[in-house]
């Protein structure tokens, strides 16, 4: 396999890693972008996105998500979608890049490979998965028209979701194991407003039952001391948090608590020469606007490590 140079590589092409191709391709460097799927990440898996500023309609998560890629590219970022990395080596403060396409050594890397989503690993889950178990509502809603369906968690994500669920499915169960929910107040607000969600609090699906090959109900415990139920529906929606993607590098860079990986505000992590920027660095708020912030952050650190390893080797 032939092997290709790059200044900056960045995997990951979310939020945190577009707005990086952006910076580290205006500071002049050789920028290329690893995204496993289609450029946009997680967002584009979004049906409306509210809070990021200079869109006051509002957004589909995909429509950013291409906006963020054709911008990075105009200034000459080259964006390989579909082209999972499958590892990174460091070494002397240069890395190796193993991509499907092919093996890059890179000046620089950043990590924006963002999070994956909690699995509840319940009988039933992994067994039911495509099969009425989703963690994707604008992938598969449509295919609940007039049916029921479950969405499980309290979270912005499941609250989004379920509202969303709701333009389909006839009757959408929201299953939340504590009392209050967690997503943001506004969010919170509509749903209550929503007929066609139906909150059970104090709950948690113990198993996913099925019947005839596909998700029939799903079992559920109470948290506050009320007896079982089996709930009848169609489709279980699970969005129940989320795991950093950290496993490429988890060899070669030290992580914090729960395998988020360990940099400081700029970016900066155990090993010269990688930085990490978005969620999968991130304990603290995960939105677009503070991915895409430290995407910039990442690649002006990224922009500064090369300038400084030209000028060494100059000497
Ligand atoms: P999250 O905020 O961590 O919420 C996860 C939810 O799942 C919580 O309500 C949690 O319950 C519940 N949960 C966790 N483990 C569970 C289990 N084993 N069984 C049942 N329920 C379980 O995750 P998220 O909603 O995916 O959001 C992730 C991040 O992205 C957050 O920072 C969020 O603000 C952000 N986000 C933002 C937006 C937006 O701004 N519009 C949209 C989506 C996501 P507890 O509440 O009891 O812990």
């Amino acid at each position: 396999m032939d092997t290709e140079h790059t200044g900056i590589a960045i995997i990951g092409g979310g939020p945190a890693g577009l707005t990086a191709a952006l910076y580290a391709a205006r500071g002049r460097a050789k920028t290329t972008v690893f995204e496993r799927g289609i450029p946009g990440g997680q967002i584009v898996t979004t049906d409306r996105i509210e809070n990021y500023p200079g869109f006051p309609e509002g957004l589909s998560g995909a429509e950013l998500g291409d906006l963020m890629a054709r911008q990075a590219e105009i200034h000459g970022a080259i964006i390989k979608g579909f082209n999972p990395v499958e590892a990174i080596e460091a070494a002397d403060g240069h890395f190796t890049v193993v991509s499907e396409e092919g093996v890059f050594l890179a000046d620089a890397v950043i990590l924006a490979t963002g999070t994956t989503p909690r699995k509840l690993g319940i009988p039933g889950e992994a067994e039911f998965t495509g099969r009425g178990v989703s963690w994707c509502a604008t992938c598969d809603g449509a295919l609940y028209r007039d049916k029921e369906v479950c969405v499980i968690g309290g979270g912005d994500a499941a609250v989004e979701e379920a509202m969303f669920l709701t333009r389909f499915a006839s009757q959408v169960h929201l299953i939340h194991r504590r009392d209050a929910l967690r997503a943001t107040k506004c969010l919170q607000e509509r749903a209550f407003l929503n007929d066609k969600i139906k909150i059970h609090w104090n709950r948690v699906v113990t198993e996913v039952i099925g019947a005839n090959d596909k998700v029939s109900a799903v079992r559920l415990a109470s948290t506050s001391g009320e007896p079982e139920e089996i709930l009848p529906l169609a489709g279980v929606f699970i969005f129940a948090g989320i795991i950093p993607a950290s496993e490429l590098v988890e060899n070669i860079v030290e992580l914090g608590g729960m395998g988020y990986v360990s940099a400081d505000v700029y970016g900066k992590t155990s090993v010269p020469g990688l930085f990490a920027a978005g969620d999968v660095a991130s304990f603290g708020l995960k939105q677009v606007i503070t991915a895409a912030s430290k995407g910039a952050q990442a690649a002006f650190e990224a922009l500064k490590y090369l300038d400084e390893d030209t000028a060494t080797r100059s000497k």
